[in-house]
């Protein structure tokens, strides 16, 4: 039977892989309305990646066009000493895993004149929560980066360490988030929630906080006028329904603050996590997620994926399943490990690769500031990397448990 047209832009051979079974959400989203939490479970489930695909890259076409966005940027992991002990974090200083360090204001002067030669706009820096570090150590954290770097982006901060940092000020969050941004703070990265879902909450990362504490930090922020991105990770225990909840509790927000720009759903690594024995997500789960959360974040300019944990393969497929971004030139990461190999954390992609990588997917790269301003390209020569320094571990060898936190 022949299908009746729902979109005269739409080629009929397009029509025929959607099929009926998606007709009403395809509709909708050709309309531009907004998709409900069920119709959000039935596309995790629809059998057909590639239809549902379809209409998330209309989505994306019709927000972005064909630009594919990158900044310059530098990440900063500024201790991985923390005492929330969340089952799904390799990251974090334990037995058998990394050893502990915190960075002193040196170390991160040093890390960030490394790569001074790069023309770099944003520094992102988050870390573990350890209780020994003073409210003046994140102040001066700030300060470091704006002294070395005066015209840089600095976006800092996950809620989980915006309440640990209120914790040792001692004062109210938006006092702290004001007394932050003098120092230099722009904006705050998402994270520190993983999905908003009291279950996955009791059984991965009880010590850390919840889902309305996490919505009242990024309600503070919204208060005192600092950008945030967002973020789910997904593949661990969490379900379908849980996904699409997380993705509606966003949207909500969304329409109460509109200070989100971008959201990046974050694939699970389970190398060295206490939950190792769950498996990777699958290149065609890392799609998923960025398609549905394309259709369902209708009030979110930009959809991330994040090639460090998405590889840049799958981010050059997802240029056509959603995604318009690809985050950065990163340089050093360390919460995840390339290839799974602890203490690897030089993970770069020049300028050059950026681009290449997007070009070859088919789409033009746009490089952006951290608001998606286009940045006046300028493209360098392939810089060499001065060697990183070597920073010592603190309390070499034990556990974060081991050193009392
Ligand atoms: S995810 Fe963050 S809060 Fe949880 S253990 Fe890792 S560093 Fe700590």
């Amino acid at each position: 039977m022949a299908l009746t047209t729902i979109n005269p832009a739409m080629p009929a051979w397009v029509e025929r892989r959607i099929g009926d079974d998606l007709r009403d959400i395809s509709e909708r989203v050709s309309a531009g309305e907004r998709l409900s939490f069920e119709e959000g479970v039935q596309l995790y489930r629809h059998p057909n990646l590639n239809a549902v695909g379809y209409l998330a890259n209309m989505v994306r076409e019709r927000k972005q066009g064909n630009k594919a966005y990158y900044v310059r940027n530098q990440h900063i992991n500024y201790t991985n000493i923390c005492n929330k002990f969340c089952k799904f974090c390799s990251f974090y200083a334990k037995k058998g895993g990394p050893d502990p360090y915190t960075l002193s204001l040196e170390e991160v002067r040093a890390r960030l004149l490394a790569h001074k030669d790069v023309p770099i706009t944003e520094v992102h820096m988050v870390g573990g929560i350890n209780p020994r570090l003073p409210y003046q150590y994140y102040l001066d954290l700030l300060k470091t980066v704006k002294s070395v770097r005066p015209g840089v982006h600095v976006k800092a901060f996950t809620a989980v360490e915006l309440v640990e940092i209120q914790r040792v000020a001692g004062k109210p969050m938006d006092e702290v988030l004001s007394e932050l941004m003098a120092a230099g703070l722009d904006s705050l990265p998402g994270g520190g929630i993983e999905v908003m879902s009291d279950r996955v909450h009791a059984e991965l990362f009880d010590r850390k906080i919840n889902s309305r504490e996490w919505m009242e930090v990024a309600r503070a922020a919204a208060r005192a006028g600092l950008t945030m991105y967002a973020t789910m990770l997904y593949g661990h225990i969490e379900t379908d329904e849980e996904r699409v909840d997380h993705l509606v509790k966003l949207r909500e927000l969304q329409d109460e603050t509109g200070h989100f720009v971008t959201f990046t759903p974050l694939s699970f690594h389970p190398e060295g996590t206490e939950i190792e024995d769950i498996p990777h997500p699958t290149g065609y789960d890392d799609l998923r997620n960025l398609v549905v959360a394309r259709l369902m974040l209708d009030n979110f300019d930009h959809i991330k994926s994040f090639w460090i944990m998405n590889s840049p393969e799958i981010t050059q497929i997802s240029l056509w399943y959603g995604a318009d971004d690809v985050d950065g030139t990163v340089h050093e990461y360390e919460i995840t490990y390339q290839d799974g190999e602890q203490g690897n954390k030089r993970q770069v992609l020049t300028q050059r690769q950026m681009e290449a990588i997007i070009r070859e997917a088919g789409r033009e790269p746009v490089e952006r500031d951290s608001l998606y301003h286009p940045v006046k390209k300028v493209i360098e020569k392939e810089h060499l990397f001065m060697p990183l320094p070597v920073i010592q571990p603190v309390d070499s060898g034990q556990t974060t448990q081991q050193i009392g936190l």
